[in-house]
């Protein structure tokens, strides 16, 4: 018998716009992001996202953004995230708020259905309160016994409870996920297979990826990964996509190059 597809099949897409709203962070410590470390590289800078994810047209239309990135106000984050940055000597520069990009582009804040933490970080929580309070928040398991109704009646919540007044907050937990997408507990958030969410714990309590089909026959995803993973090689080659035979990119010679050559050039590779 024929193993099971690993995603349903599905015509159904939507789009996926990266936002990134010129926000940056410097001098983050590496020591509490790699292991082992790197000699010679103690600091990190890095860029942060946000996903907007679009279903439908007209009036059905529905609107999610998945992760708001850096909230350009960071000196508002719960005071004990503030301490840390400033101990680390980090520097955020962030040049608007994601809700200001998206104005700025035509989009109207009314029409956001919700807004998906993938988790609690703060370089992926941005500012929920420059929405409507229309806009639900939703984010996994375990998040909403532990820390809300958040700072300051739990200290060590890593997000405000004023940014969330008024709004209607969804707190994923483990029974939700009914459907397995790629070994994954899944919600079918749009009920088409075209936006899955996905129970992925590991990187922080809570954490959430999505998995957005963005064409059908032949399909193509758009994972977002969040903390999960920050490079794709972190994920192939797999028996699902393995290598490809060859690597066409210029500056390597010969160009295509054979995939045999890459591979002697790797340590591991025996
Ligand atoms: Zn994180």
């Amino acid at each position: 018998m024929a193993p099971p597809p690993i995603i349903p099949d599905s015509p159904s897409t939507v789009s996926v716009s990266a936002i990134h709203a010129d926000g940056w962070a410097y001098k983050v410590p590496c020591a509490g992001l790699f292991n082992p470390t790197y000699k010679g590289l103690d600091v990190l800078d890095f860029c942060s996202y946000s996903f907007l994810v679009c279903h439908g047209e007209g009036k059905t239309k529905q609107n999610v953004l998945f992760d708001l990135g850096i909230r350009k106000d960071w000196e508002n984050l719960p005071p004990h995230i503030v301490r840390k940055l400033l101990e680390w000597g980090t520097e955020l520069r962030i040049g608007q708020h994601v809700a200001e990009n998206l104005q700025e582009n035509g989009f109207q804040l009314k029409d956001l259905d919700a807004i998906i933490w993938s988790h609690l970080h703060w370089d992926h929580t941005g500012s929920p309160s420059k929405f409507p309070p229309s806009a639900k928040l939703i984010f996994g398991p375990g998040i909403a016994s532990k820390f809300m109704p958040g700072w300051p009646a739990v200290p060590s919540a890593g997000f405000r409870e004023v940014d969330l007044a008024g709004r209607e907050v969804v707190g994923l937990e483990e029974p939700d996920f009914t459907l397995n997408v790629g070994g994954f507990g899944a919600i079918d958030y749009f009920g088409d297979g075209s936006f899955y969410l996905l129970n992925a714990p590991g990187h922080s309590i809570g954490h959430l990826n999505a998995l957005a089909r963005t064409t059908s026959n032949p399909d193509t995803f758009i994972l977002l990964a969040a903390d999960s993973v920050h490079l794709g090689g972190e994920l192939r080659p797999t028996e699902a996509l393995p290598l490809p035979n060859s690597i066409d990119v210029q500056g390597i010679v010969p160009r295509p190059c054979p995939i045999e050559d890459m591979l002697q050039l790797h340590r591991s590779w025996a």
